[in-house]
């Protein structure tokens, strides 16, 4: 079987990510790979107007960029990997992961998985669009809610 060489694990800094990040880095040792985190903020839709209120210069996705880049980089160190690649996306959390996969050249997109029903199911999860849209292997980690 060929080793995986640069594992890129998908953040959202809810419960269970430290489940999902502890079996990345279990593998990242197995096999000797990079390691790398990315975490995604959705595009902000902001009203006409908007600006009045926080001040012209106030720039909210530069904030959300460098507040989740400090999460990552804390993340990083608990899982005493500080020198993993780290990256804050802007878009669609889908299409992001699958674009730096494919810029990383990763190999292996780790993700969390949650047992849904109703119609959190109906709605899909972020797992099964990437695995969709994946250019390499998928492991989804189940994590309970
Ligand atoms: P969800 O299906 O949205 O509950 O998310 C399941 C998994 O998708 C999470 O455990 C993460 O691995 C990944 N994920 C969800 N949202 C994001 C995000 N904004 N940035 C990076 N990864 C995400």
């Amino acid at each position: 079987m060929e080793k995986y060489t640069h594992i890129l694990v998908a953040v959202d800094f809810a419960a269970g990510n430290a489940t999902v990040g502890a079996r990345a880095v279990e593998l990242q040792r197995l096999y000797g790979a990079r390691l790398s985190f990315v975490h995604v903020i959705e595009h902000i839709p902001m009203e006409a107007g908007s600006e009045l209120l926080m001040g012209a210069d106030f720039d909210l996705e530069q904030q959300l960029a460098d507040g989740a880049s400090a999460r990552l980089a804390d993340y990083a160190k608990q899982l005493g990997v500080a020198d993993a690649g780290q990256y804050v996306e802007l878009g669609s959390t889908k299409n992001e992961i699958t674009r730096l996969a494919l810029e990383l050249q990763a190999d292996l997109i780790v993700v969390g998985s949650h047992g849904r029903h109703g119609l959190a199911l109906l709605l899909g999860s972020t797992a099964n669009a990437v695995l969709h849209a994946a250019p390499c292997d998928l492991l989804a980690i189940r994590v309970k809610d």
